[in-house]
């Protein structure tokens, strides 16, 4: 399970201070370092360390906790106010269009999840949000991913929008957001073809399929046992493309969690759903808030 690690030893750090009914800028500067070394373990970005110890260190040497009855627990919950907003604050919501239908684009590297969690994604906004989503197989270059999201279709019982491999994607595209318009489905949902590395053919396919009608959504799929490479791709494809939000998969995986840590702060794009697992169940929403209460115990 993702964190372990990095929940393990923060918990130790904050359990010295919390029950200090003094806190020092001393006490402060240890527990800081022990922070610091925390994250970096847990592959955490290292501007991102810097940033979040330096917030945390001024909110916890300023007066309110000096003058606090409780310092120690004061300085755990600025800790864990700091890892919230770190990790996006509020949970996101999904943009729906009020033109039907809505568009979402499924977009990363190839391996990263992108077919199973554009399957698991339909799951949730039928269920959850009522929607009657269509599946579009548009990843003509990965050989079996078009027969992948068909067998997902079936086991879902979810339409997929198919044309095998001899259209190009932006035409699959073009006829599945007709069809959908015929069909009265409200969601597409586009599984665009991923590479093993970012390129300007990739990107220019996206921007064309992005260019038939403005997504409501574009998801960007990563993996999270990639911690600071999957940092690195989201930064990528929110400069080239731009992308509404990240969809972080395999963080049932033994990820340190470095990239659910950082890709917020790097991108400025939130983090929307987290993978866990390989069932078509195993989607959840990503709450921070949560998150940095299961990381701080
Ligand atoms: P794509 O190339 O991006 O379309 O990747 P796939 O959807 O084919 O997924 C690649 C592999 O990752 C498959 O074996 C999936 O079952 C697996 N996978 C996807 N999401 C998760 C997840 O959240 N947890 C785990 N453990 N495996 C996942």
């Amino acid at each position: 399970m993702a964190f372990e690690g990095l929940a393990e030893r923060l918990q130790g750090t904050v359990q010295k201070i919390k029950g200090k009914g003094k806190v020092s800028e001393a006490d402060v500067k240890e527990m800081m370092r022990e922070v610091r070394f925390a994250l970096i373990e847990a592959d955490v970005n290292l501007k991102v360390v810097k940033g979040f110890v330096k917030k945390v260190s001024e909110r916890a040497v300023g007066q309110d906790v000096m003058q606090s009855l409780t310092p120690g627990q004061q300085v755990v919950k600025i800790v864990k106010d700091e890892l919230t907003n770190l990790m996006g604050g509020e949970q996101s919501k999904i943009e729906f269009s009020t033109k039907q239908p809505t568009v979402i684009m499924m977009v990363g590297l190839q391996g990263a999840g992108k077919t199973t969690t554009t399957g698991k994604l339909a799951g949730v906004l039928r269920k959850k949000h009522n929607r009657k989503p269509l599946l579009v197989a548009a990843d003509v270059y990965r050989p079996a991913a078009v027969q992948q999201l068909e067998t997902i279709g079936k086991q879902l019982s979810l339409p997929v929008f198919s044309k095998g491999t001899e259209l190009s994607p932006v035409e699959i595209a073009r006829q599945a957001i007709e069809h959908a318009k015929e069909e009265h489905l409200d969601t597409v949902i586009i599984d665009t073809a991923g590479r093993l590395h970012v390129d300007e053919e990739l990107m220019q396919e996206l921007k064309d399929i992005r260019a038939l009608k403005e997504p409501d959504e574009i998801f960007l799929v990563v993996d999270a046992m990639t911690g600071q490479d999957a940092v690195n791709v989201a930064q990528n494809f929110n400069d080239s493309l731009g992308i509404s939000g990240v969809i972080l998969t395999k963080l049932d995986g033994d990820t340190r969690g470095g990239a659910a840590l950082s890709i917020r702060s790097v991108t400025e794009k939130p983090i929307k759903f987290v993978g866990m697992g390989e069932k078509m169940d195993a989607l959840e929403a990503f709450h921070p808030e949560r998150m940095a209460s299961r990381i701080l115990g």
